[in-house]
């Protein structure tokens, strides 16, 4: 008998005892792909210790695949999200502040810790270089409990407004086949010769990295494109790719360069890595913070053949208007999950945005999560307690669940199946 295994079904019910062959009294849920270690076995029943109470499980309710786990972090205005699978541990973007490092460190990963062990993070994807997305990445970096596989990025890098010789904030672009191409391109970000100084995010970011780098806990750092390929493999015998739609780059007689917006900020938004997840027979999409004219320039770069359609969606930049409503037509999800803050100047999530996400949809009754609607306020001590909307996938079924504000164990979870 294995020491562990995993529960099957999602909202799996955990019993105080057995009589008779049958659960008495349900103490506690846990979510599909909750680990369990087995105490003891009698029968078609296992006491088992997990998050919440221990207690009894029956043995058609556990499994020993893990399957694929979606975390969607509340870390405010700001996107971070962790993927995990038996196999592999990937973190897209880690939010403005330290509430990913805390959440990893205190909840997450804390047995790690506990029994000495490093977290392993194999892939660190950075949607783009807005602080929203990386900033909380610099706590993690500098913590010599984590390492790191390989670090993603799209390779757009900000400058510092002073002292910045270029054309713009984002570096030097140029007129070519009648468009603006923004030339500064950075690869591998541990070997940049660039002499002009980037930002102070930017460059505590750097500093963080080489630490990391240096002490061993980083393997590489690497730009990827449309076209790339973070992971094609199995996991639990299923497929489990990861596929990069976008950014785009141009040809240029001086090389790669990028499409350059209006400004810094719709360009360094606009080539976000967009990444598709494949697991089994089911999708996911994480736009980063496309906006309206990337999104008009990638069904343009796509045409009728295009990747976008998936069945759950994380909301391209927090729910804000700026987005077409062709996009969303063709990403047609089942579900949409919106990561923002409160108490911020942008009022995302827009209430175009929450309704596009609903008429957009190929449910019948589309489901719209909001990372700060999971957020509440403890009333007695005024304490934030920190949301989080769960994805479980066994590779044909998904499940997304959010806990019920007031905390109850045994009916700890507000949960939909995906269809
Ligand atoms: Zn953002």
């Amino acid at each position: 008998m294995s020491s562990f295994k995993y529960a099957a079904k999602n909202a799996a019910p955990i019993y105080e005892s057995v009589v008779n062959d049958k659960g008495k009294k349900i103490i506690n849920k846990i979510l599909m792909g909750t680990y369990v270690t087995i105490l003891e076995q009698q029968g078609n029943w296992y006491r088992v210790a997990t998050a919440g109470p221990d207690g009894w499980i029956h043995s058609d309710n556990l499994t020993d695949y893990m399957g694929l786990k979606i975390f969607f972090l509340d870390v405010g205005q700001g996107d971070g999200v962790l993927i995990e699978t038996g196999k592999y541990r990937l973190l897209i973007d880690a939010g403005p502040d330290n509430s990913m490092h805390s959440y990893l460190t205190k909840w997450q990963f804390r047995y790690l810790l506990d029994s000495d062990k490093k977290i392993h993070i194999d892939y660190v994807i950075i949607s783009h270089f807005d602080t929203d997305h990386y900033k909380g990445l610099i706590k993690i970096l500098d913590d010599n409990n984590f390492t790191f596989g390989t670090l993603i990025h799209p390779g757009i890098l900000k400058f510092a407004t002073k002292d910045n010789p270029y054309t713009t904030g984002l570096g030097n672009t140029i007129k070519h086949s009648g468009k603006t191409i923004l030339t500064h391109v950075f690869d591998d970000l541990l070997n940049i010769n660039e002499p002009h100084p980037f930002n102070r995010d930017t460059s505590n970011f750097m500093e963080a990295l080489h630490k990391a780098h240096s002490e061993g806990r980083i393997t590489a750092t690497q730009r990827y494109e449309q076209g790339s390929s973070i992971l094609n493999t199995t996991v639990e015998g299923k497929p489990f790719n990861i596929e990069v739609l976008a950014p785009f780059t141009e040809n240029t007689p001086n090389g790669k360069g990028f499409m350059y917006w209006k400004d810094v900020g719709k360009t360094i938004n606009g080539h976000s890595l967009v990444i598709k997840l494949y697991f089994g027979n089911r999708t996911v999409l994480l736009g980063g913070d496309l906006n309206t004219l990337s999104q008009e320039y990638l069904i343009n770069q796509y045409g009728n053949d295009h990747p976008f359609e998936v069945d759950v969606a994380k909301s391209c930049h927090h729910g804000a208007s700026d987005f077409t409503e062709k996009f969303m037509q063709l990403v047609n999800p089942y579900a949409t999950v919106i990561s923002s803050g409160d108490n911020e100047g942008y009022s995302h999530p827009r209430a175009d945005a929450i309704g596009c996400a609903g008429k957009y949809s190929k449910s019948k009754r589309p489901l719209v999560y909001s990372t700060e609607l999971a957020r509440s306020t403890d009333i007695n001590s005024n304490k934030i307690l920190f949301g989080m909307i769960n994805l479980r996938c066994n590779g044909s079924h998904i499940f997304m669940s959010q806990m019920k504000e007031r905390k109850n164990d045994a009916d700890l979870w507000d949960a939909y199946e995906i269809l």
